[in-house]
């Protein structure tokens, strides 16, 4: 989903917030309404861990049911009727100490005069066989940064949500050809995403497949998985990985800010991490309790933190409208 215009590489927004689940997507809403120019970075809509809940009843005014992913594009909406941008693209890299900070993603580069972090807890450690020794020599992240070095030959996409479904397509104009590997019976995109990864003559896509080890010495040779009960191996060049786990998302940090247990980050009471002018919302953060509607909390207080600090008051000025 992209709504607004795609930013402009030169713009210093006030606010770039990485990931746009509902606690991006509700600092958003605050911060843009608040008139700061905000500009939401986001991979994917079913990449998060609300836009992959099938169903929601528990979020307050919302009675449902209805999907992750509905909620999200609401309050996404919402955030975008008071002047927020959205961009779908996936950040790879941060400078949080330059001034404007710097966020770097596979389509482009942002600056920001704050930077929110908002990227979830659906990450997952490297757990394929292979896929640890072979990073960089043919396992990629990256379809936008490194499909190029792919150009006529057979790559795999390993991945079932909207990340990994535009990434396969995006590879479609290099490889020769594209396998998509869905853990899932289905793939959890639009009906329209879908058809148009299953109708695209560069593209094979097997559903329910267990992928068991990437292959290859030097560089990736294949992929051993196993679908409709064989184990198959397929000669491909690169190993796309897409999968979601359980953990915070915060490898593009580089280890630019400290972590607690398992990698969650660690803020003050206005959601700010130890960088001034970076804040860090939802269930990036270190805590149990991980609901939609506590995320979207986190992000409303930091907005208020945030409003404070780009006019330079020190007093939270109450706001009841
Ligand atoms: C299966 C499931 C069911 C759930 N059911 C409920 C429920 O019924 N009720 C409830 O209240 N809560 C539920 N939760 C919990 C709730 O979804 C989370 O607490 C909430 O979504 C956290 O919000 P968030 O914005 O912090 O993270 P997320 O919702 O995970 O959003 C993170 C966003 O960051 C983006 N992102 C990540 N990395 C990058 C990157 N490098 N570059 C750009 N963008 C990036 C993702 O695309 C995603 O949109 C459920 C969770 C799961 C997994």
């Amino acid at each position: 989903m992209e709504i607004g215009l795609f930013p402009r590489p030169s713009e210093v927004y006030d606010v770039v917030i990485i990931g746009g689940g509902p606690a991006g997507a509700t600092t958003a809403l605050y911060t843009a309404r608040a008139g700061f120019r905000t500009l939401v970075v986001d991979k994917g809509l079913t990449a998060g861990a609300l836009g992959m809940a099938s169903k929601i009843v528990n979020y307050p005014g919302i009675p449902g049911p209805l999907s992750g992913a509905e909620l999200v594009r609401r309050i996404r909406d919402q955030a975008a009727s008071f002047g927020a941008q959205f961009t779908t693209d996936k950040v790879l890299r941060v400078d949080l100490r330059s001034e404007p900070k710097q966020v770097w993603g596979g389509r482009g580069t942002y600056q920001g005069r704050v930077v929110v972090i908002a990227t979830g807890a659906m990450g997952r450690t490297r757990h394929i066989p292979g896929e640890e020794r072979l990073l960089g020599r043919g396992v990629s992240y990256c379809a936008t940064c490194d499909g190029p070095f792919f150009g006529g030959k057979e790559v795999a996409v390993v991945g079932n949500n909207d990340e990994a479904v535009e990434e396969a397509l995006t590879l479609t104009r290099f490889a020769a050809r594209v396998h998509l590997l869905s853990p899932t019976a289905k793939l959890a995109v639009s009906p329209e995403l879908a058809s148009e990864a299953s109708d695209h003559p560069g593209m094979t896509i097997y559903n329910a497949a267990k992928v068991r080890e990437i292959l290859g010495e030097q560089h990736v040779e294949g992929v051993r998985f196993v679908f409709q009960g064989e184990e198959r191996t397929l000669p491909v060049a690169g190993v796309f990985v897409y999968l979601q786990g359980n953990v915070p998302v915060i490898d593009f940090l580089q280890d630019q800010l400290p972590t607690g247990e398992g990698g969650c980050l660690l803020v003050d009471e206005n959601f700010q991490t130890p960088i001034p002018g970076v804040f860090a919302v939802g269930d990036v953060l270190c805590r149990h309790l991980k609901q939609a509607v506590v995320a979207a909390a986190d992000g409303v207080i930091a907005a208020m933190a945030i409003d404070r600090l780009l006019r330079g008051r020190k007093k939270l000025r109450p706001d009841w409208s």
